[in-house]
């Protein structure tokens, strides 16, 4: 067993852009990770080299004013147990939260939207992480706040980036995360308990498909509150996501830390048994 640092010390993990074997080398993460404790690193297997790569976390805090979506029955609550200096002589500080399931930076699991799909607990960690892909619509949506992402926008960006690879993390960057927290400015309305006025930008239904069914993605992630437009009545591309066992990522922090592709992304779910999603842990290694 090794228990020295070599394997984190060899070169970083992603291999050079546009390579076919992108998605291979990414999920090499895993073997290395799991290599730290257990027998030598399987041959070819490249570490987390941090002198290379940085980790951007691209989570919004949970705290009394992260969003939820308005007709959540409450939001984020922490309730102090105890802080302060005991009896012993040493300080102890406990806190109980609690929280829907859907609100800050969180994870949709296919049980969401579609009967028989995986709750968040039975995720295979290999569809935890993966190449970001990042496609910025801030132009579109700056003019447009009921913007959805269309097939022809992928296309460009793929024009410009290569194909969007297989398993990819793809990141729909708005700039409605400049936004967070102001839920007026976020959502488009703050009626409390109304969803039924809501505007922002999110992807669109024909290009949902062809990420899902055409670029076998893993997750559909944005910087808005949903991976449908604020308006939306059918949530059509939850739908999709969901029918093929992609998961969501809602109220992604940070993407403007992000290159249009060349990242890797590694997102937690909390891992609540049977659950339609809940708070996830983003984080992203940027080549430096
Ligand atoms: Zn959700």
């Amino acid at each position: 067993m090794r228990t020295d640092r070599t394997d984190l010390e060899r070169p970083a993990l992603l291999a050079p852009r546009r390579s076919p074997r992108l998605h291979r080398a990414v999920g090499g993460v895993l073997l290395v990770v799991g290599a730290l404790a257990g027998p030598a690193a399987t041959a070819g297997a490249q570490g987390i080299d941090l002198s290379r790569q940085r980790l951007v976390d691209l989570t919004h805090a949970f705290n009394a004013r992260t969003l939820y979506w308005p007709t959540a029955t409450s939001g984020f609550q922490l309730q102090q147990l105890a802080y302060g200096r005991t009896p012993g002589g040493y300080f102890y500080s406990s806190y109980a939260y609690a929280a829907p399931e859907h609100g800050g930076t969180h994870l949709d699991a296919p049980i969401h939207f579609h009967e028989g799909g995986l709750p968040v607990d039975r995720l295979a960690l290999e569809r935890l992480i993966g190449p970001a892909v990042v496609i910025d619509v801030r132009a579109q949506a700056s003019r447009d706040r009921d913007y959805r992402l269309t097939r022809d926008d992928v296309l460009a960006w793929e024009r410009t980036n290569g194909a969007v690879p297989a398993g990819a993390f793809v990141m729909l960057r708005t700039g409605w995360g400049e936004r967070w927290p102001n839920a007026l400015g976020y959502f488009g309305d703050d009626t409390p308990g109304d969803a039924s006025k809501l505007h922002f930008p999110s992807y669109g239904a024909d290009a949902a498909r062809y990420l899902v069914q055409e670029r076998k993605v893993a997750a559909l992630g944005a910087d808005v509150a949903s991976i449908d437009y604020g308006a939306s009545t059918d949530f059509i591309v939850h739908q999709v996501a969901a029918a093929a066992g992609v998961i969501g990522l809602e109220n992604v922090a940070r993407l403007e830390a992000l290159p249009a592709r060349g990242a890797t992304i590694i997102a937690l779910p909390m891992k609540i048994e049977g659950g339609s999603g809940g708070p996830v842990r983003i984080v992203a290694l940027v080549p430096r």
